[in-house]
């Protein structure tokens, strides 16, 4: 039996998901229930999980059981960008058959999620933009965006040089010396789009929201208990991200780390047209250490994702919102002080795990328990694919992309907790010091944080965005 002592909340910040409509929610579970399959997590993996499963048995039943609300959780609260393309810069060109793995399983995800979106008009921005991988000095470009552009070509895929004035045109700031564009990341809203999954599932999947799974029975098959009541079932996927060390798997593998968005109220058309900027455009930048990740999106607002703080009790009331809010605020009127009276709608926190070696939990844990987990901050494609191949795992389908998904190796161990802890901040402070006069602002880390802490990375991926 595993008591569940930490469970996920909801502190209303996310704008991404105040600024939809209001919506209404799944039932909460009320009564004891059986299923042919449990599903824990209602975010990309959880989500996918249950309609690959749904669509590999359909006559078997699945039940879906989500804590909070779909599109509250970090799927719903990240930057959205479905990125394709590793965007390490410092990897060498041996490890490109790692890249071409990669780039499969981001590119079955995303055209999975297209398609999805697609067949059952989810209504959550979806664009096919691309995105901007940007430097601030000639420096940085050198560093980070030149070895980039060569790993690109060596990979074989499309990317464009912007140069300074046109990238000031295009982004309005001259914030930024040069940037590589490549074609293929998609931008979208992140709550509309989880939403849009949750309300699209197929039959024979129950969903059931708002009800925190607060103890697990692995007795007789799983039985998870619920305030309302019951879900029993023979198999189950347990998808609930850093949470998922709860359900007695995953125990010291889990660096768990906050996040920080914020996004504005859309531009008047005065503002637009002051601002001169006549697309949407998102930007990550060359060095997750010291850039801001950033996006114009199609209703005319400004997301500032800065700033990553190791936060291993995964606990809201410890991230102040107002202070996030206060410095975004000033990041944002350095690089856009035309847009001064523009202010944020809200700033938020949400929660990614990440491990040692930047390995995802992908498989068979435990009999008839399979886990999707630790997408390493980039989880709507990795979380998405992850998903889907751990249903066809669990139900005997042989998907190719099942062996590229283990290639990308398992976690490693975590050294005792205070250490770890101790080494993330140490790694993350010393990574920003060192990259501070190559991007010029004091902001995210990424998992090259972790990844310096045991440089061994299995997995050949992007940081968080
Ligand atoms: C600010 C921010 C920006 C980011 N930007 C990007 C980006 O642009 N692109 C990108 O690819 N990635 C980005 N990420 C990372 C990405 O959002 C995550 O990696 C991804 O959402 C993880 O998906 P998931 O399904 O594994 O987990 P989650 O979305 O966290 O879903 C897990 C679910 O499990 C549920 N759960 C947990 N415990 C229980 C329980 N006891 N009972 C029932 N349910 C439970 C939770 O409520 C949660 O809904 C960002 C993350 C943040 C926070």
């Amino acid at each position: 039996m595993s008591i569940i002592s930490r469970l996920p909340r909801n502190d209303q910040t996310n704008a991404w998901s105040t600024i939809l409509p209001k919506r209404t929610p799944h039932t909460a579970l009320a009564k004891d229930i059986k299923a042919d399959w449990l599903v824990i997590g209602g975010g990309y993996a959880g989500l996918a999980a249950a309609r690959q499963l749904a669509l590999n048995r359909p006559d078997d039943s699945i039940a879906l059981v989500e804590a909070g609300v779909c599109g509250e959780n970090a799927s719903g609260r990240n930057s959205g960008f479905i990125i394709d393309l590793p965007h390490t810069t410092s990897s060498s060109l041996d490890q490109l058959e790692g890249s071409h793995r990669y780039l499969r399983l981001a590119r079955a995800a995303t055209v999975a999620l297209e398609k999805n979106v697609s067949d059952f008009g989810i209504q959550c921005d979806w664009s096919r933009d691309g995105k901007y991988h940007a430097a601030v000095t000639p420096a940085g470009s050198q560093a980070m965006l030149d070895p980039y552009a060569t790993e690109l070509t060596a990979l074989n895929e499309p990317f464009e040089w912007v140069e300074k004035d046109t990238l000031t045109a295009k982004l309005g700031t001259r914030h930024f010396h040069r940037a590589l564009c490549t074609p293929g990341c998609v931008l979208m809203n992140p709550a509309a789009l989880t939403r849009g999954l949750a309300g699209t599932l197929p039959e024979n999947i129950s969903i059931y929201e708002n009800s925190p799974v607060m103890a697990m029975n692995y007795a007789n098959g799983m039985c998870a208990t619920t305030q309302g009541g019951s879900i029993t079932a023979p198999r189950m996927i347990l998808a609930a991200n850093g949470f998922s060390e709860q359900f007695g798997h995953g125990k010291n593998t889990f660096v768990h780390l906050a996040l920080c968005a914020s996004l504005t109220r859309p531009l008047t058309p005065d503002e637009q047209a002051n601002f001169g900027v006549d697309k949407p455009w998102g930007l990550t930048p060359a060095n997750g250490f010291g850039g801001i990740t950033m996006r114009y999106t199609n209703d005319r607002r400004i997301l500032i994702r800065q700033d990553i703080k190791v936060a291993m009790g995964q606990d809201f009331k410890s991230q102040k919102t107002d202070t996030i809010g206060r410095s975004h605020k000033a990041l944002m009127d350095a690089r856009f002080p035309k847009l001064r009276a523009v202010s944020f709608e809200s700033s938020w926190v949400g929660y990614v795990c990440m491990s040692r070696n930047c390995a995802s939990t992908f498989g068979e844990v435990s009999p008839n328990i399979w886990m999707a987990t630790c997408q390493n901050g980039i989880g709507v494609t990795k979380g998405t694919i992850s998903g889907m191949l751990i249903a066809d795992k669990a139900c005997g389908v042989l998907n190719p992309l099942i062996k590229d998904m283990e290639a990308l190796g398992t976690p490693t161990p975590l050294p005792p907790r205070p250490l770890v802890e101790v080494g993330a901040r140490a790694t993350i402070g010393w990574e920003v010091w060192k990259n501070r006069a190559v991007v010029h602002s004091v902001t995210l880390a990424s998992e090259r944080a972790l990844v310096s802490i045991a440089p061994h990375p299995a997995a050949r991926e992007g940081g968080e965005q």
